[in-house]
């Protein structure tokens, strides 16, 4: 089952407790999954469990089980026909803070959608009409998630950007279960980039260090055509013999060849030296030839 679906069936399960909330869900599946019937309001759904809570929901809250059909033309899509129309609905219904979660989650469970963790950090509500998009923006900005609102066909949609964003929407709605599965992908993804990090570091220190002794083998050999190593200080010799000695270790490593050993600026302070003799000596042979 897909991410997508298992917040849909956890959002479809989780029946609100207060009346009020009963209310404000309803009320939220007339607004975003309705339609004019014989009774007065026709919620339609293609998904089995959002459809199995319209129903329970309508005969909770209007106390008379709604009729249910299989909508004809559209192939896996339900209809259940309300005896009545849904006694609140407009602002009354999520005026309160626990109702407006309720009014979240019907709106979502009608139309809403959300990508796979790994497909990126996106989850959006469809609305049918701005009036209805700049309710959902406002209802989400009374609980601190910023949302984005556009035009989509005849429709607008109200989308959430980032994993912090589509988190608070879970845990509002109380997809409690997909919250902890998202939670989970983020840890998981945000230790893979810092390994990714770690690994790239890594790898372009080897990079400078590899290039950095290539520049200094290319010096000495300069040096020794050049001058000679034997015209070089001791200092500056040893260092340059145990250069080509070993012209693939790092500088620390390469301190450690010295007899005694050197730190690794000492080494360093040594390979500067010779770079500056080597780059003299350029210097001449491109000025005389
Ligand atoms: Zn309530």
């Amino acid at each position: 089952m897909e991410f997508a679906e298992r917040v849909r069936h956890e959002l479809a399960r989780a029946m609100p407790k207060r009346r009020c909330c009963q209310h404000a869900e309803l009320a939220a599946f007339a607004a975003f999954s309705g339609e004019p019937g014989p009774g007065g309001v026709r919620l339609t759904a293609g998904s089995a469990a959002v459809v199995r809570k319209m129903f329970s929901l309508a005969k909770l809250v209007l106390g008379e089980a709604p009729a249910m059909r299989r909508q004809g033309g559209r192939r896996g899509r339900f209809a259940v026909e309300l005896p009545q129309p849904p006694p609140v609905s407009g602002e009354a219904a999520y005026a309160r803070d626990c109702c407006g979660r309720a009014y979240l989650r019907g709106a979502w469970l009608s139309r809403g959608s959300i990508s796979e963790p790994e497909a990126g950090y996106h989850l959006e509500f469809v609305a049918g009409t701005p009036g209805q998009a700049e309710t959902l923006r406002g209802l989400l900005a009374r609980y601190g998630v910023a949302a984005g609102m556009a035009p989509r066909k005849a429709d607008w949609v109200v989308y959430l950007k980032g994993a912090d964003a589509i988190a608070e929407l879970l845990r509002l709605t109380g997809a409690h279960g997909a919250l902890l599965e998202w939670e989970d992908f983020r840890v998981l993804k945000e230790m893979r980039n810092r390994i990714n990090r770690l690994v790239n570091a890594e790898t372009s220190n080897v990079e400078k260090s590899v290039t950095a002794a290539l520049k200094q083998i290319e010096d000495i050999r300069l040096i020794e055509a050049e001058l000679g190593l034997d015209k070089l200080p001791p200092s500056l010799r040893e260092a340059a013999q145990v250069r080509l000695a070993y012209p693939d270790v790092s500088l620390r490593d390469l301190g450690q060849r010295f007899d005694p050993p050197l730190s690794k600026s000492a080494v360093n302070h040594r390979m500067r030296r010779l770079a500056r003799i080597a780059e003299d000596l350029q210097r001449n042979k491109t000025a005389s030839g």
